[in-house]
């Protein structure tokens, strides 16, 4: 099930090939100040319609894009290597969307798997 998504002004429009099993809610500093719900796609699985008021911050190692809509302030999507085994796996891409965007989706529907990146990173 395709699920479409957008940041509140519309300028950031997307389509996710699939509803995630799980998102996630990560208590690290950016995260936690942020608020999103993650979900975690390869790049093949997202389709952005417009990105055009994208904004990137990056810290620290700056092996991450943190991306929010320019225009409404909104947070919208990751660009990071995949840390599923611990360190970044550049060749494994991944595009980690704020679920909290999905249009006509009741993202509380989803399971919600929190991860403690305060502690971790
Ligand atoms: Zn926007």
């Amino acid at each position: 099930m395709i699920i479409k998504g957008s940041c509140h002004c519309k300028a950031t429009q997307f389509e996710v090939a699939y509803v995630p099993e799980t998102v996630t809610r990560c208590t690290c500093s950016i995260c936690s100040k942020r608020g999103g719900l993650w979900a975690y796609y390869k790049p093949a699985d997202v389709r952005f319609i417009s990105d055009n008021s994208k904004s990137s911050y990056e810290w620290q190692t700056k092996v991450c894009k943190i991306n929010f809509c320019s225009v409404c302030g909104c947070s919208t999507y990751n660009e990071t290597p995949d840390f599923s085994t611990g360190a970044p796996n550049f060749d494994n891409p991944q595009i980690v969307i704020n679920a909290r965007l999905f249009d006509d989706f009741d993202v509380g529907s989803i399971e919600v798997f929190e991860i403690d990146g305060k502690n971790l990173w």
